[in-house]
């Protein structure tokens, strides 16, 4: 990186040239994950030709600023060392019917209604026809799953263990979107610091790190993770296993929490396949045609593709370029609210993972012949569908296709 950085009189942006001009997805990524890159940065954005990037400051920090653009030039190196020269394989591409354009200000519309509260920055709950349209597309999947694959149903704790959560991976992969719990240390004064300074106050105080303990426990961060930790040191029969069951799931996503589409608490429903390698890849092949199934009841523009996880910056190329080269990703794109887009605007709105014998070595889960098992999971974020149906077939639901339509008409 080239060190001219520069910043106009008075807080201007600072202005950093890129040593290579970069496309869109990479400048859209390089935004999106500035969220995590300083608290004294409020935002970063891409230049329209893709050759510097711009970053406006928080205009109540007076930060040092020789470490500060030490910090963004570590952090555009580290993204600009992304390989993104995949093109997505379609495995599935569903077209909607109905004809209508895709409504807009669907967030603000449900707020009006009473159907959605906001109760802070990305937790939310639903009401009326937006409730019992999330309640009726988890129980079509879990009863399709049922159908389709025999699936147990399952249910598992909010909850996760560190310990657990450090064997699945997660710490040195999504770091910056762990939930970390804790609660005071087991000590009589300083429960009672804790209790003095918060009498009469309407906020929480803290009366330092020392009354805070260790988090040894996490909110969950992946639907599947739990399903792991309960089979462990098992063996799966011949038949193979599959498991489905509503997970509640916890990010943190600092500024890019936005409306129904990146909440920190959302609602899953996951199905996960263990068994040996054959099986469990013919049933991800087959969830496909489950998926399509569904996808024509409910009349929902949707492609499934290949793709890759939102690793965190520093995270080697090398993990995103093994689950595109191994197809270990596949994503469902759902069409949803562009907001003040003109372009038409897809989302992920779940995503279907082949893990191979990961979990089953770090959990000593085998399979009938001995091998660790091979697993794989498919999870679908039922408010992004709740989004997405609202976008795509308007806000009256006597106007939505037959089968939502009688699910959500109490
Ligand atoms: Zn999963």
């Amino acid at each position: 990186m080239q060190d001219d950085i520069q910043q106009s009189q008075d807080r201007g942006p600072l202005r950093i040239p890129l040593p290579r001009a970069i496309d869109w997805e990479l400048s859209a990524e390089i935004e999106k994950e500035s969220a995590y890159l300083s608290s004294q940065v409020r935002r970063l954005r891409v230049t329209d030709s893709g050759t510097a990037v711009e970053v406006e400051l928080e205009g109540s920090s007076d930060p040092d600023r020789a470490k500060l653009d030490a910090k963004i030039k570590r952090y555009l190196a580290a993204m600009l060392a992304r390989v993104r020269t995949f093109e997505p394989i379609v495995y599935l591409e569903s077209r909607r019917r109905n004809e209508g354009p895709v409504s807009r200000g669907v967030f603000s519309a449900l707020v009006e209604r009473g159907w959605l509260c906001e109760h802070g920055p990305g937790f939310v709950s639903l009401a009326g026809p937006a409730r019992r349209l999330a309640v009726a597309l988890d129980r079509t999947l879990a009863s399709r799953y049922q159908d389709w694959f025999g699936a147990e149903e399952a249910a598992y704790p909010a909850l996760i263990r560190s310990d657990v959560l450090s064997r699945c991976g997660y710490f040195s992969s999504h770091p910056n979107a762990a939930r970390l719990v804790t609660h005071l240390v087991d000590d009589f004064d300083e429960i009672e610091a804790f209790r003095q300074i918060n009498e009469g106050q309407d906020r929480l105080q803290l009366p330092g790190p020392a009354a805070l303990a260790q988090p040894d426990l996490c909110l969950n961060p992946a639907a599947c993770f739990p399903c792991y930790q309960a089979l462990q040191g098992g063996r799966i029969p011949p038949t193979g296993r599959t498991l489905t069951w509503q997970g509640r799931v916890f990010r943190y996503e600092s500024r890019n929490t936005s409306g129904l589409e990146r909440l920190g608490e959302f609602s899953v429903r996951e199905l996960v396949f263990l068994g040996g390698e054959q099986r469990v890849r013919d049933q991800r092949e087959r969830l496909l045609s489950c998926l399509r199934e569904v996808l024509t009841e409910w009349d929902l523009d949707c492609r499934i593709e290949t793709a890759s996880d939102p690793f965190f910056a520093t995270v080697s190329a090398a993990r995103t370029f093994w689950q595109h080269s191994r197809q270990a990703k596949y994503e469902m794109r759902i069409e949803v609210d562009p907001g003040d887009s003109p372009e038409r605007r897809h989302i992920a709105g779940g995503s279907i993972n082949l893990h191979d014998q990961f979990f089953g070595t770090r959990f000593g889960i085998t399979a009938a012949d001995g091998q660790p098992a091979t697993t794989a999971c498919a999870g679908v974020g039922i408010e992004r569908w709740v989004l997405a149906v609202f976008s795509q077939h308007g806000l009256d639901p006597a106007r939505w296709p037959e089968a939502l339509r009688a699910a959500v008409t109490p």
